[in-house]
């Protein structure tokens, strides 16, 4: 069942993607792909070595921090099977030896998590279309072109939503914190069903796997194997302070916000007239305002959580 989204503010004035940098067609994504990705066997082993050297930086530490290249970005090559998972997993023996354990766990532990979603997968082909619990195929889904529209171009008002969304545009990749980000607020902020943001991500990223791809969104949305408790709702302007606390991130992917100071980074609509003057951003011109209210929309997506369970928990993190 799907709905109109009441939820959407309007009247505000909808800026066209060219004014605010962010995607307008398909031309020149390749290029823009190919800056940031080279394909191949070098390239390969060179992400290889980064299993270890990136371990001996902290990356079960730091693994979270989007604005830091910490994490192995591995996940082209794999998906492209220019590397296999046995031969990085063999990579990693031995390597408690120099760095700590902990760190080799955690990260076989992602290299299982892109297993187990092929397990699924295999035996689930309807995976990336059905809901695997299938409570959820009464949930009352909002159809809402238009808030698609504008997730789909990073204009959504929150700048680490806006940030991750234009990062996938303009490199075909996304951070793996950032992308259960922006996957929560078009389930659970906008109310969207999973499979909308299923379908923009396998046409976009650059290391798109069927398999995880779908794993990972009906994860998110609460209704996957061993999936997030769907009453776990993603506050963007606390994982953005959490996770980019100096808004590095979001100054690389909106530019537009890049002279507030770090305390309205993730939140330009609380900061005072003179501040955004200052830093040269006026909401709803050069930088959109919020599309929906974040507190009204958990409301309204644990109300519509307890129309299939008859239950209103609520756990933000
Ligand atoms: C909504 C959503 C959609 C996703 N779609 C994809 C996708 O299409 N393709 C894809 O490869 N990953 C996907 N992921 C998982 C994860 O975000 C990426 O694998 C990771 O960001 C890739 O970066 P990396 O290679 O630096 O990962 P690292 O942290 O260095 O991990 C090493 C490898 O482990 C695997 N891995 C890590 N985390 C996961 C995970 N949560 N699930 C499955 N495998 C994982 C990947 O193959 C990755 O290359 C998705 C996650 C979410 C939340």
């Amino acid at each position: 069942m799907r709905r109109k989204n009441p939820r959407l503010r309007s009247g505000a004035r909808r800026r066209g993607p060219d004014e605010l940098g962010a995607p307008a067609d398909q031309a020149g994504l390749g290029r823009r792909i190919s800056r940031g990705l080279e394909p191949g066997r070098r390239r390969r082993r060179r992400g290889a070595g980064n299993v270890s050297r990136r371990r001996r930086e902290g990356l079960q530490k730091n693994r979270d921090i989007p604005g830091h290249k910490t994490t192995s970005r591995l996940s082209p090559h794999l998906a492209f099977g220019e590397i296999s998972p046995h031969r990085v997993w063999r990579a990693t023996e031995g390597l408690g030896d120099t760095i700590p354990v902990e760190d080799v766990i955690h990260f076989r532990k992602e290299l299982a998590w892109r297993e187990f979603s092929w397990h699924l997968l295999f035996h689930v082909p309807d995976l990336p279309r059905e809901n695997l619990n299938k409570k959820f195929d009464a949930f009352p889904w909002a159809d809402d072109r238009e808030g698609l529209s504008l997730w789909t171009r990073g204009l959504t008002g929150y700048p680490i939503v806006d940030a991750g969304m234009r990062e996938l545009w303009r490199t075909g990749w996304m951070h793996n914190r950032v992308r259960m980000i922006v996957a929560s607020f078009l389930i659970k902020d906008l109310l969207l069903h999973w499979t909308e943001g299923e379908a923009w991500f396998r046409d976009t990223l650059v290391d798109v796997d069927l398999a995880s791809n779908a794993a990972s969104w009906q994860w998110v949305a609460g209704c996957g194997a061993d999936a997030a408790p769907y009453f776990r709702i993603f506050n963007p302007i606390r994982q953005g302070e959490t996770f980019d606390p100096d808004g590095t991130y979001v100054r690389r992917y909106c530019p537009e916000l890049a002279r507030l100071p770090d305390r309205y980074i993730h939140k330009p609509w609380e900061a005072p007239r003179e501040v955004l003057s200052q830093a040269g951003v006026r909401l709803g011109d050069t930088y959109p305002k919020p599309m929906v209210d974040h507190d009204r929309a958990r409301k309204a997506a644990l109300a519509a959580y307890s129309e299939i369970t008859g239950s209103n928990p609520g756990d933000e993190t």
